[in-house]
């Protein structure tokens, strides 16, 4: 708030005003009002959810009660630039204190900050616990000017959590320095032993709990089998996502490099990204995907942290990645706005390979590599699934997912045999989903799944006499060569023509037999050993199947979903953003002439473009065709600050068509 006579100030009326939003999101309200009114909180909520204005309504609601300074700890430097900026665009009077200003900088700062100029400061967690800063909350604390301390990403002060930060430790400091103030931690972490970390470091004992569910609703999961990675990657994005923003994952460097140049020269807007880039390179590339549109950054996991780009319109991962969590995480990033986006895999035989190689050649305990196994085997349990993937992705992290009300019941028994039982997908092999989200690959086009116990049993008993005859060391190719009845040079090699089960399985197509492999992998029936060049082994397990009393079943990978998909709608020639596919001709003329003047804009003031207006702002504007100020006003995205400082500059755009 410019100032702090509007003592009045509710949360929704700075919802409204500071920001241009016309309601709260899920538990926001609550957690507004608690904080508002001097309560402690821990919010656990999915990247996406919303969370700034957990404590940044609260932030200006307090300010301008007369509590004096918010004081938001948080990791991410690179980040607080951007933050603060956003706040400023938005009328609020904010600033950061980290290793990238200067002394003078610096002094500015806490002189704003004694002051009482500066509604919400950012500081790095090691800045907050300097002598020098604590002198000068003490300052603060004295005048009664501490308003509240916003602890964000806190699950850096556990140890299970993924990032890790000894620094988060000390802020324990603030709860014993200066007990009256509230507290406000953060936290997208979704697993329970985090969280009670948080609670006891961060001691929030008392402080009330916000958990929020961790779905994410607008993303698609799309899961599809391995074939050519590059080319299905490019065919996905020509398809669903031409001119899009998006992340690509790769396990490697090398794979990066070579996808980022394949992409460049079908003529996406590609950059690599990973840690043996040069320093300023990265940082270029960064800058480059929070600055300008439609840029796809493909990157090994190095990239990813931190970056809260709204607008990233898909993820996708060319290679599995090590566990559900990490899945997670990095789908995370897609949809940050709200608006459709999608989760998109490709895994294979291979990937299951690797991923079990790099653990059993890791330098880790046998306790901890048995840990790694169970979390990668949940991840090939999740790429194998034929039932919706929602639900297993929220049942691994301990939720119950509960799908969206359903339709309003048919009013005819034949509406209702059409429309079939709400909540409910028949497959076309008539298996039963007890769910249906209506927003992952299973879920709109149930996989057929076919019996491969047979095929199992098959394979398996080829190993077994393979192994018996006395010779080892042989992979998934060659064990698949044998049942299909193909006389390689390797077969006659080892006269393994002569085996009983030669032949046996030409009914079969590679594909099959590699999905039956991968499955029996994921049931632990059928074991690779990395070390003896991916060689297959028989487990514990393999004897249920071989004696047929474990049926395997598997999904049918007839095409790929992702070839499969009713496309949404959009042309992908004219590459419009998701948020203005819907607008008319003239509309889409004006979406045109906003975003170039909106680039113009973000260049001026160094910030990027979403930190302006969103697409979802640009695109409600074009709809509206505004001629007057009073036209603007009540659009998702306009506060007050940002209506007097660009509604005329839009009017005139607008106007100019
Ligand atoms: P998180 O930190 O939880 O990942 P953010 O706070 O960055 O999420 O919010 C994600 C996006 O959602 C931002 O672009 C933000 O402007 C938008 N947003 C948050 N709350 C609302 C709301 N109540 N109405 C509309 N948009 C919102
Ligand atoms: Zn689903």
């Amino acid at each position: 708030m410019t100032s702090s006579s509007s003592l009045t100030a509710s949360p929704a009326s700075i919802l409204h005003e500071v920001f241009g939003y016309a309601r709260f999101r899920g538990p926001q309200e609550a957690i507004v009002e608690h904080v508002s009114g001097g309560g402690d909180a821990l919010v656990l909520m999915p990247t996406g959810g919303g969370k700034s204005l957990c404590y940044q309504i609260p932030a200006i609601v307090r300010e301008c009660r007369g509590h004096g300074l918010t004081v938001v700890v948080s990791p991410l430097i690179a980040l607080m630039h951007d933050q603060v900026g956003a706040l400023h665009e938005a009328g609020v009077k904010a600033a950061f204190l980290n290793s990238t200003l200067d002394w003078n900088e610096t002094q500015e700062v806490e002189r704003r900050m004694l002051r009482g100029d500066i509604t919400l400061l950012y500081a790095a967690p090691e800045r907050v616990t300097t002598p020098r800063f604590i002198s000068q909350l003490d300052s603060l604390m004295e005048r009664g000017k501490l308003s509240l301390f916003a602890i964000d990403e806190a699950h850096c002060v556990s140890q299970w959590g993924h990032d890790f930060r000894p620094e988060y430790r000390a802020l324990t400091v603030l709860h014993e320095r200066y007990a009256g103030v509230p507290r406000i931690a953060l936290t997208a972490t979704a697993d329970a032993l985090t969280r009670a970390d948080i609670v006891e470091r961060l001691q929030l004992e008392e402080a009330k709990q916000f958990v929020s569910s961790f779905d994410r609703p607008n993303i698609r999961y799309t899961i599809v089998e391995k074939k050519e990675p590059t080319t299905q990657l490019l065919r996905f994005i020509e398809r669903e996502h031409a001119g899009d923003a998006g992340v690509v994952y790769c396990q490697s460097r090398k794979r990066v490099e070579e996808v980022a140049l394949t992409l460049a020269d079908a003529g996406v807007n590609a950059l690599p990204y990973h840690a043996g880039l040069d320093a300023a390179v990265r940082q270029k590339h960064q800058d480059r995907f929070l600055r300008e549109e439609g840029i796809v950054m493909v990157a090994t996991i190095a990239f990813g942290m931190g970056i809260d780009k709204p607008d990233v319109r898909f993820v996708a991962h060319l290679d599995m990645p090590k566990n559900i969590e990490g899945y997670y995480q990095e789908t995370g990033r897609a949809g940050r706005d709200g608006a459709p986006a999608d989760a998109w895999m490709t895994y294979g035989l291979q990937d299951v390979v690797n991923q079990r190689r790099m653990i059993d050649e890791s330098p880790a305990g046998e306790d901890f590599k048995q840990v790694m196994r169970g979390k990668l085997d949940a991840l090939l349990s999740l790429a194998e699934a034929s039932d919706c993937r929602r639900v297993r992705l929220l049942g691994y992290f301990g939720e119950r997912y509960a799908p969206p009300a359903p339709p309003a019941p048919p009013v005819s028994i034949e509406a209702a045999e059409a429309a079939g039982t709400p909540g409910q997908a028949l497959s076309e092999s008539g298996s039963i989903f007890r769910f249906s989200c209506g927003n992952c690959d299973n879920c709109l086009f149930p996989p057929q799944v076919w019996d491969g116990t047979d095929a199992a049993r098959k394979l398996l008993s080829t190993i077994y006499r393979v192994h018996q005859q006395g010779s080892f060391g042989f992979g998934a190719g060659h064990i698949m060569d044998i049942l299909r009845g193909k006389t390689t040079e390797k077969v006659t090699q080892f006269g393994h023509q002569a085996l009983s089960t030669f032949g046996l399985g030409a009914e079969f197509s590679e594909t099959q037999l590699r999905g039956v492999l991968r499955q029996l992998i994921a049931i632990g029936a059928l074991e690779v050993d990395a070390q003896a060049y991916n060689t297959l082994r028989l487990t514990e397990g393999s004897r249920a199947v071989l004696r047929g009393e474990q049926t395997v079943m598997l999904r049918q990978s007839v095409s790929t979903p992702s070839e499969r998909k009713p496309k949404r709608e959009r042309s992908s020639r004219t590459a419009l953003p998701a948020a203005a596919v819907s607008l008319d001709g003239a509309a889409q003329a004006r979406f045109a002439a906003l975003k170039a003047w909106r680039a113009e804009v973000a260049r001026e003031h160094n910030l990027p473009a979403y930190v302006i207006f969103h697409d979802a702002t640009l695109a409600a504007i074009s709809e509206r065709a505004p001629s007057t100020l009073a036209d603007l006003q009540g659009i998702s995205g306009i506060g007050s600050k940002k209506l007097e400082a660009y509604g005329e500059a839009v009017l005139g755009v607008c106007r100019s068509l």
